[in-house]
């Protein structure tokens, strides 16, 4: 696996990737280059798109508000990771925005808001939450971008759903005891997690949740957490038993 650069400035483009492409910077990113990095014409940051890998690119034109890149050689090769989608009621501004950055950590395919009866936030924002991706991508040298999701009712994603893909289902109401086991007797491939809102499921979701073939459900332990605490130690679970860390 190549070297991630720990303190290398990492920046997203949509632009596709090769040695000797110019990139010309949006006024934003020309300013983050310029006036918050304080970089210079020939300093050099790593650029990636989510789809080529990571590339070191040389600050060629730079004035203080237009930027143009050089793109040099590839440093990293595009990354895979787990088929893995997180369905989350979406919650209110900063905390959307903190479980957004950690479930793009956690190395997820998808992110995809599901609104349940007790979920509190009416509107989700996509565009912030993809610009939420793309800062953790950037801060984490994460290659493999995740795609974020229009927001579902919940009922629609289970009639829609692929029963190749199994889900799990993150039950505050389950009998405490063996997640690891639950997990384990399923297979590494196409998966999700599922985790409710602050107000948790209603009984009618949870048992349309648990008639479905391809739920698993699960305990988190004897504790109930609040939602952004569940989806991280959820998608640390699946990660463990069927994603990339195993
Ligand atoms: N208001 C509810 C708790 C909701 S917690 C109540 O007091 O019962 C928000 C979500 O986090 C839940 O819907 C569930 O998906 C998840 N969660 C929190 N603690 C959990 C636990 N101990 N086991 C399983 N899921 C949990």
């Amino acid at each position: 696996m190549a070297i991630r650069d720990p303190k290398a400035q990492r920046l997203f483009f949509e632009d596709d990737l090769v040695e000797g492409a110019r990139i010309d910077c949006s006024r934003d990113q020309a300013h983050y280059l310029r006036n918050v990095l304080r970089l210079a014409a020939y300093d050099r940051i790593l650029v990636f798109n989510g789809r080529q890998g990571e590339w070191g690119a040389v600050l060629e034109g730079a004035s203080k508000r237009s930027v143009t890149l050089r793109v040099g050689e590839q440093t990293r090769p595009q990354e895979s990771g787990p088929d893995l989608d997180y369905l989350f009621a979406p919650l209110k501004h900063g905390r959307l925005d903190y479980i957004v950055q950690k479930a793009t950590e956690l190395g997820v395919a998808r992110l995809r808001p599901i609104v349940t009866r007790f979920t509190v936030a009416e509107r989700v924002n996509i565009g912030r939450m993809r610009a939420n991706v793309i800062e953790a991508a950037e801060q984490c040298g994460i290659l493999r971008v995740p795609l974020v999701a229009d927001p579902q009712p919940m009922h629609v994603a289970l009639a829609e759903w692929d029963a190749g893909r199994w889900l799990v289902f993150c039950d505050e109401a389950a009998e405490v005891g063996g997640p690891l086991d639950a997990l384990r007797r399923l297979a590494p491939g196409p998966g999700a997690v599922l985790v409710g809102p602050e107000g948790g499921f209603s009984d009618d979701e949870r048992a349309l949740l648990l008639s479905k073939s391809f739920t698993t459900r699960i305990s988190l332990g004897p504790r109930v957490m609040r939602a952004d605490t569940a989806g991280i130690a959820a998608l640390a679970l699946a990660n463990a038993t069927l994603g990339d860390w195993a």
